[in-house]
């Protein structure tokens, strides 16, 4: 199952980076840290966690590089400004990408339960969650967790 392909495209508002997605993500994050908060300019960011070799990516040159942290780096498009896709260092085989950003808003396919919100302490106080998807106050499972941030916490 994990591995049909549904070849689903996606990218950034002004087109310059766009990318194809060959499997659903392994689990899907909706993240309430503030970190996310600050870098999306929304409640949460909903990230998937996918095999780097299972995306395909184009227009990497228009994509601009910021570390939100010691060892997190997320990558947006210099142009639009569009959030797409986050890496642990450490990690060569998983990073996130922004699933939203899927054409049309299209489901990625993956079993709905893999999906969570994670670090829900770190929420802003006036959002209120009410769906039915499994909250946790820090990591939410199937999250990357390096080596550098066991060391780090
Ligand atoms: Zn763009
Ligand atoms: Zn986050």
């Amino acid at each position: 199952m994990a591995d049909e392909l549904p070849n689903l495209s996606g990218g950034c508002h002004c087109g310059a980076v766009r990318y194809t997605i060959l499997e659903p993500p392994l689990s899907v994050q909706h993240c309430h840290c503030e970190s996310c908060r600050k870098t999306t300019g929304c409640f949460y960011n909903t990230g998937g966690v996918m095999r780097q070799k299972k995306v395909n990516i184009e227009g990497l040159d228009n994509l601009t590089k910021y570390r939100t942290s010691k060892s997190f780096e997320i990558q947006f498009c210099r142009t639009c400004g569009c959030s797409l896709f986050a890496y642990e260092d450490g990690e060569s085989e998983y990073f996130y990408l922004n699933l939203p950003t899927l054409d049309g808003g299209t489901y990625p396919g993956h079993p709905r339960e893999v999906e969570s919100h994670a670090h829900v302490r770190s929420k802003a106080p006036w959002e209120y969650i009410s769906d039915e998807i499994p909250q946790f106050e820090r990591e939410g499972p199937g999250e990357i967790i390096t080596e550098i941030q066991k060391a780090d916490i």
